[in-house]
């Protein structure tokens, strides 16, 4: 059995409703779906939560909504009329008007856009609806995933043939309560793993994955696999296509996720897998992503490494700043913070000053226009080469490293390069492996 989501792009006009018939009838193991709100379209230049927030923001301040309103209520009413759709939305549509007027809570009034949607592809489908908030449950601001696994199999495994809306569900309180944006994909994954799916397939607007940002390499090809591991470390570079939360409940049952496009379903897309076996061999690298803005906090002192707690000295400074450290390469007589520049911009002159009173350094210096790339790839664990490349990419191409960092794991290897030579890294890393 497949537990299927679609995202707002798969589902943000009638078109789009249409091509998603077809993927779902085609394959009789498909039988849950998870949905998104509409998304962008042709016709519709918002997505549908955002104009959703709008209207709160609008009538929290005791101002109209009304106009707005009508663009989300345009959208879902062309469907109905478009798809010939026997369903009465129209007053749904109201109820939810008067509710936002009355003061309906953010949560509420943002979820709403999953919850028509899927009142929508269910009456399409002749399927069965499931409202999200009987079967999905929060407590202290988290899921709790032994109420929610238990209700989902309770309502839902002789339920066959449902559609779920995505992204949000019920709290302590009983009130509706979202996931952070994008969260569908969070339910989806959930659902998957509570039913224990052979496979969570998450319909969008791309064919997967590719191995470097088509900006940049407008060639890349796609991956084909990659694990959840490889995941975590490239989506951490800005790599979005999924919820970065999505990867820890399919874990459990080690159920893999397809990334599928619902303009081309004949593309393979990219599967993501718990690890690689015979049948999915690594490639020697996976994927590269990278990330601009970052800085560098230089401190020199003769023998900094035999003085005890000189480096929980420093980590305390940046600790009681709220600055997380990235990464923190050294040497004998120095080391390096690298950290989010937007982190530490208004703050840079107290923590310098903090770290002077407590190491009494020899030099510090601060560095801005760091860009961060990672090379990421499961190929690369107890083989030889795999840096030598990348350092003779960089190199050949005249480009200066000013940091290197190999995760203890060995799935990574991450450089430090200027921001103006982001792009010219990324492509010459790129073409060296492919
Ligand atoms: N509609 C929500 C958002 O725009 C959730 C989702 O699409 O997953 O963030």
């Amino acid at each position: 059995m497949k537990v299927l989501k679609f995202g707002g792009s798969s589902l943000a006009d009638s078109k789009q409703f249409i091509k998603v018939k077809d993927i779902v009838t085609e394959d009789m193991d498909r039988k849950y779906i998870v949905v998104s709100a509409p998304g962008k379209g042709i016709n519709n230049k918002h997505k549908i939560t955002d104009l959703l927030l709008m209207c709160y923001e609008l009538a929290s301040h005791g101002l109209n909504f009304k106009e707005i309103f009508e663009l989300i209520e345009n959208t879902f009413l062309q469907i109905v009329k478009d798809l010939n759709l026997d369903l009465d939305l129209k007053s749904i549509l109201n109820e939810i008007f008067i509710d936002i007027q009355n003061g309906a809570s953010r949560d509420f009034t943002a979820s709403r856009g999953e919850y028509l949607n899927a009142i929508l592809l269910s009456n399409y489908l002749g399927w069965n609806f499931v409202d999200a908030s009987e079967i999905f449950f929060f407590r202290d601001g988290e899921i709790d995933t032994n109420k929610t696994e238990e209700k989902i199999e309770e309502t839902l495994k002789n339920l066959e043939f449902s559609v779920i809306p995505g992204f949000y569900g019920t709290d302590e309180n009983s009130n509706i309560k979202t996931f952070s944006r994008g969260g569908s994909d969070i339910t989806g994954s959930l659902l998957a793993n509570a039913l224990k799916a052979k496979i969570y397939e998450n319909w969008t607007d791309v064919s997967g994955f590719l191995i470097a940002d088509p900006k940049i390499v407008p060639t890349s090809k796609t991956i084909d696999y990659i694990t959840y591991k490889e995941l975590r470390e490239l989506s951490y570079m800005g790599a979005p296509v999924l919820h970065e939360d999505a990867i820890f409940p399919v874990k459990k049952h080690k159920i893999p996720i397809n990334i599928k496009n619902t303009n081309y379903p004949k593309d393979k897309g990219t599967t993501i897998i718990p690890n690689y076996d015979n049948e999915h061999v690594a490639n020697n690298i996976t994927g590269i992503a990278g990330k601009l803005g970052f800085s560098a906090i230089t401190i020199e002192k003769t023998f900094m490494n035999s003085e005890l707690g000189f480096f929980r000295k420093i980590m305390s400074v940046l600790e009681t700043n709220e600055i997380p450290i990235e990464h923190m390469p050294s040497s004998i007589d120095s080391v390096s913070l690298i950290v989010d520049t937007g982190k530490i911009a208004n703050k840079i002159n107290k923590v310098i000053e903090e770290i002077k009173i407590y190491t009494n350094p020899d030099y510090i210096n601060v560095e801005h226009g760091i860009a961060l790339i990672a090379i990421v790839g499961n190929g690369m664990v107890n083989k030889k080469g795999t840096s030598a490349k990348v350092f003779s990419a960089l190199g050949d191409n005249n480009i200066n490293i000013r940091m290197i960092s190999q995760g203890s794991s060995e799935l990574n290897i991450i450089v430090g390069v200027a921001e103006s030579d982001f792009e010219k890294s990324i492509k010459s890393i790129y073409e060296i492996f492919n």
